[in-house]
């Protein structure tokens, strides 16, 4: 999966290709599906949701520019192993996911492995964490409609980069917002934010 889904596409940050190889994928999807836990797709998880692909995943972390002393936001936890990558690469990470079901599962996963610096919430993390910011960096793996939820660059410090997929003109694009400042990354497909809580 490192060689061919990750390097070969472009993913050079040693940090993340280290994280996505000790990673094991397979403990973050349905047991009748372990087999295709490395393929190059988004997999279905339950609950209408769906863990992402390897290099989507790989993608929007190395955005991030994490150098390890970092704590970050991610908004939708699906089935924790973005957390997890995440957690590899900086000291803290705060996840919220709006469906119970998934959150437990996820910290389930997280802490059979013993991933002991994600902190998994159960709410709409379209509020942020207010009581844990600010964060250095956010990532939002759902994709918004009309942009970032104010509340998150709220939670940002000065210069820390939000990445999230939000919807343009009917297609879904990956932003990085930096200061203000938004940077088109890519086209992509995620399923969507829910705004109004859980
Ligand atoms: N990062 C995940 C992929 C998540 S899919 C992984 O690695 O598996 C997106 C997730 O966002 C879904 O689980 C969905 O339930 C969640 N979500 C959607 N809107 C949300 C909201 N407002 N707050 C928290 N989670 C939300």
């Amino acid at each position: 999966m490192v060689e061919r889904q990750l390097r070969r596409r472009g993913i050079d940050d040693e940090r993340v290709l280290t994280a996505m190889a000790e990673v094991p994928r397979e403990k973050f999807v349905p047991r009748e599906m372990s087999d295709r836990a490395y393929a190059d797709g988004a997999l279905p998880i339950g609950e209408d949701q769906t863990i992402s692909q390897p290099w989507i995943v790989a993608r929007m972390v190395v955005l991030l520019e994490l150098e390890g002393p970092e704590r970050v936001l991610e908004v939708g936890t699906g089935s924790g192993y973005g957390a997890a990558v995440l957690s590899r690469c900086c000291s803290h990470v705060v996840t919220v996911e709006r469906i119970p079901a998934l959150s437990e599962r996820a910290r389930g996963a997280l802490a059979g492995l013993g991933y002991r610096n994600v902190e998994v919430r159960t709410g709409n993390g379209a509020a942020g964490a207010a009581d844990r910011a600010p964060f250095d960096a956010i990532v939002v793996t759902a994709a918004a409609g009309k942009g970032p939820p104010e509340a998150l660059s709220e939670q940002l410090v000065p210069g820390g980069a939000l990445v999230c997929p939000v919807e343009r003109e009917g297609d879904e694009r990956l932003v990085r917002i930096r200061d203000g400042q938004v940077e088109h990354i890519a086209a992509v497909r995620f399923v969507p934010l829910v705004e109004g809580g859980p």
